[in-house]
């Protein structure tokens, strides 16, 4: 830990303790850098986007074979941290993905789990009802189930990372000068962290640090999360039980109960527009109902359990669902990474590999994940 109040200087100053910041640091560290790790609120704060207490780990990507790739390299690397921390924070629950009879995302999830040697199961519905009785599988015609996947524990997985590097808690005021060369960052304290080169993986704040660059290109959305109380002593509700799934041709996920928190349910449907700092976290009756609709229909024994806890996050959206991992057009040493859009928690360990590479000189650049490939017009294709 370093001290609040001796001169900070480092290699390398990364700003923003979720998932994406953590495992920046953590790989800039293990790549030779000298490394601090600021953050307003805490790794994994309530706050973060990482913030959850779970987000699915899968590989299945329709025809995104980058995401399915990064996935499963992120799932050997999130393997070795909580074998070196002697923690293991992944639950591995299998991931099923339910598929309609014409299902282009699924058939295409097939192809690239093939092609990237992923281990899976493709069950008909007769199959898909004898083993999983909790659901009711009306039009869903098939499913692909990814047996190696699985749930993070998202919030306690961050504050692993984080620990593997200097922190200090410490909010960072936007750079004042123009563009060129950095020096020096600025808490909103008043004190001054000097380091060769900057990385602001603010997630959902991104847009707020550079309004100029990025209040056009990525978009704050809030998203809500119910948790329900599993009947008492029933454990077909549960991780070993019950998979994780998704549905994304009504855009629903499902985490099964975990350690005792309950049966998530998410709808994956883009909010309104939220602010990370000022939005209040409740619910509203209008998703409450949404869920209990679809419950209804697709997990019938559940349609009226008890709410036992609620979240409301936000998704930080680029216009198509790829990251933003690039240097800031007007610094040469300062470094954006964000955009995580729904997705990115699995892919944390890529994404800080990726940019450490970059941020070092060693790496390709990938255009999907540049500044100059993110537009204004929303039009959603990564899932
Ligand atoms: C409800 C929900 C469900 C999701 N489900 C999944 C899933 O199942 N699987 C999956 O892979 N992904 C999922 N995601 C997406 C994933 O969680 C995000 O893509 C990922 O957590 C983004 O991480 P991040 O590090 O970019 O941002 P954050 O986690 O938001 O981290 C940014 C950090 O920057 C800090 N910060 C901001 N401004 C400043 C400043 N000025 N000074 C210092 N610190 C600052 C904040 O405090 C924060 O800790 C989900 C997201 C949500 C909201």
């Amino acid at each position: 830990m370093v001290s609040y109040n001796s001169p900070m200087q480092c290699d390398v100053a990364v700003i923003g303790a979720g998932v994406f910041g953590a495992w920046t640091a953590y790989q800039l560290r293990l790549a030779g850098a000298s490394v601090l790790l600021l953050d307003a609120y805490g790794p994994g704060n309530s706050r973060a986007s990482s913030g959850g207490e779970t987000r699915i780990m899968r590989l299945g990507y329709g025809p995104d074979e980058i995401y399915s790739r990064s996935a499963q390299r992120s799932m050997v690397l999130w393997r070795q941290l909580f074998e070196k921390t002697g923690n293991n924070l992944f639950r591995k629950t299998g991931l099923l993905w339910l598929a309609r009879e014409r299902d282009a995302y699924c058939e295409a999830t097939l192809t690239t789990l093939q092609r990237i040697g992923a281990n899976y199961e493709r069950l008909d519905r007769e199959e898909l009802a004898r083993r999983f009785p909790q659901l009711a599988f009306g039009p869903i015609a098939w499913g692909l189930l990814e047996p190696d996947s699985g749930a993070l524990l998202a919030r306690r997985a961050v504050q692993a990372v984080a620990a593997q590097v200097d922190y200090i808690e410490a909010a960072i005021a936007s750079p004042k000068t123009q563009g060129g060369k950095l020096n020096s960052i600025q808490t909103t304290g008043g004190k001054e962290i000097a380091a060769q080169q900057f990385v602001f993986a603010c997630g959902p704040w991104l847009p707020k640090l550079f309004p100029d660059l990025l209040s056009k290109l990525i978009h704050v959305t809030r998203q809500e999360v119910f948790f329900l109380g599993v009947p008492p002593g029933d454990d077909s509700f549960n991780a070993g039980v019950l998979p994780a799934w998704i549905d994304f041709n009504d855009l629903v996920y499902s985490i099964p109960n975990v350690d005792g928190r309950g049966f998530k349910l998410a709808i994956d449907a883009h909010g309104p527009e939220f602010d990370p700092d000022r939005g209040e976290r409740v619910v509203t009756t209008s998703g409450l109902n949404a869920v209990r609709e679809y419950l209804a229909q697709r997990v019938p024994r559940l349609a009226n359990a008890p709410v036992i806890e609620t979240r409301v996050c936000q998704y930080e959206n680029t216009s198509n669902g790829d990251f933003l991992i690039d240097r800031h057009p007007a610094f040469e040493n300062v470094w954006l990474i964000g955009g995580g859009s729904g997705h990115g928690f699995k892919h944390g360990p890529t994404v800080g590999e990726y940019a450490a590479e970059l941020i070092t000189g060693r790496g390709t650049p990938e255009p999907r994940f540049s500044l100059a490939t993110k537009q204004r017009v929303r039009q959603r294709e990564v899932y």
